[in-house]
């Protein structure tokens, strides 16, 4: 399973989500075509994260 870093250029959120997930919308501040994939950062802070958003989403 691979899994894709993303940010969102409005909040500056980072999350990821599974590769064969597609979405336009920050889970975090709902804006739509601000999300731009994050090569920067390290893992696994951002997995830590992101599971409590994949239980709402
Ligand atoms: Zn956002």
């Amino acid at each position: 399973m691979v899994r894709i870093k993303y940010k969102c250029t409005n909040c500056k959120y980072k999350f990821s989500r599974n590769q064969n997930v597609s979405f336009k919308q920050c889970p975090y501040c709902g804006k739509k075509d601000t999300i731009q994939q994050d090569t920067q950062d390290t893992a696994t802070k951002i997995l830590d994260e992101v599971s409590t958003y994949d239980r709402i989403t």
